[in-house]
């Protein structure tokens, strides 16, 4: 198991439509430590997969260094990495049985006979496929191909850091929610490094304790699930996090408040800013409240999901979202109040923690 060190990592893979270099990854330094899980989380296009290629060496970067375990790896083929990655679509031996498939990636290395049948007889149970562990791989669905690829992923244990790619696009939804949970305690329990791409945040906050989110090809925040929520470093992880996202409006600061038009919202210490950045104040549905005073708004919409009830308002001028627990009440005439502790300010939008500091 390693740690795995990306330094001052750009990308391109050509030119763009105007001629311009289009940068996959802008740049970005990034750790991954000994034994961590990670989740590389952003829409599509953002660079995930780019960046989990250069960790396996499928991509060599343009610019900046990979180090594992302090070497320097950035010019050494895949295969010299040490390292399993497990593509969205099956990558197996259609002619090899299930157990075949899985014993291959240890019998090319020579393990002994025996720990091959105790790693194999673990993987197998783990996907769930012993009762097809003597079919030809050729007859599986697709789900079941998959769950082979994940299992040669999974077999050996001497590797640096096993690479996930989307691996469950394919498995049934059902399967999928427990094949994830088996990922994280395996995980857990051998101490592997995993780095998991995916742009599903659930996925994403299930299964890491650092989730890596990305936008436009750079790191944005690396945080635990708790973070990213609390504390969202820029106005897309607000965003992109949170169902549904933070809200951000336009503000102004005004000693320790920010101001709404003629309202204020209190911050706890008054911010200092350089410059004259673009300011906003972001706040998650849940820390919105609808109250009897506050800055009046109009309800457009409330959709009752159940646990909740999520009210989409308009408040000068701005939409603002608004989540309800099924006991309290709407007013009649409603004033939007944000709970202080829920206020966040941002300076073109990362942001500004209450010293004055810019993130990052
Ligand atoms: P997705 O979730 O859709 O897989 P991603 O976040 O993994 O997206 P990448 O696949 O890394 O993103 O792509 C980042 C950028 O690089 C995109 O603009 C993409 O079009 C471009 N790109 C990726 N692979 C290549 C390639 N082989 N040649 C040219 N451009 C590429």
């Amino acid at each position: 198991m390693a740690r795995i060190d990306l330094a001052n990592i750009r990308h391109v893979y050509g030119p763009g439509a105007d001629g311009e270099p289009q940068y996959a990854l802008r740049h970005v330094n990034q750790a991954f430590e000994t034994g961590g899980s990670y989740a590389l989380l952003g829409p599509s296009g953002c660079g995930k997969t780019t960046l989990l290629n250069i960790i396996s060496g499928l991509v060599r970067p343009t610019e900046g260094r990979v180090r594992i375990n302090g070497d320097d790896v950035t010019d050494r083929p895949t295969e010299k990495r040490n390292i399993a990655q497990v593509f969205q679509f099956p990558v197996i031996y259609d002619t090899m049985t299930v157990r075949q498939n899985l014993e291959f990636p240890l019998r090319n290395r020579g393990v002994a006979v025996s720990e091959i049948k105790r790693r194999v007889d673990q993987v197998i149970e783990m996907i769930g496929l012993g009762a097809l562990a003597g079919r030809r791989a050729r007859g599986l669905s697709a789900d079941e191909k998959q769950k082979v690829s994940l299992g040669r992923g999974l077999v050996r244990e001497d590797v640096n850091a096993i690479l996930f790619d989307e691996p469950l696009t394919v498995i049934d939804p059902e399967v999928k929610w427990t094949l994830r949970t088996q990922l994280r305690e395996l995980q857990r329990r051998s101490g592997m490094t995993m780095i998991y791409v995916t742009h599903d945040q659930t996925e994403a906050l299930t299964f890491a304790s650092g989730v890596v989110v990305m936008h436009e090809g750079q790191v944005l925040q690396v945080g635990s699930p708790k973070d990213l929520f609390e504390k969202p470093a820029h106005t897309f992880v607000g965003y992109f996090i949170g169902s549904p996202g933070m809200n951000v409006l336009p503000t102004r600061v005004d000693g320790a408040s920010l101001r709404l038009g003629e309202y204020m919202a209190p911050l706890s210490s008054a911010p200092r800013l350089r410059g004259s950045p673009k300011l906003e104040l972001g706040i998650r549905p849940e820390f919105v409240r609808l109250a009897a005073e506050g800055i009046p708004a109009t309800i457009e919409r409330i959709d009752d999901i159940g646990r909740h009830r999520i009210v989409r308002t308009r408040m000068l001028g701005h939409a603002v979202t608004a989540i309800l627990q099924e006991h309290e009440q709407i007013p009649a005439d409603p004033h939007i109040f944000f709970e202080p502790e829920g206020v966040h300010l941002y300076a073109d939008s990362w942001r500004v923690d209450l010293s004055g500091k810019q993130t990052p």
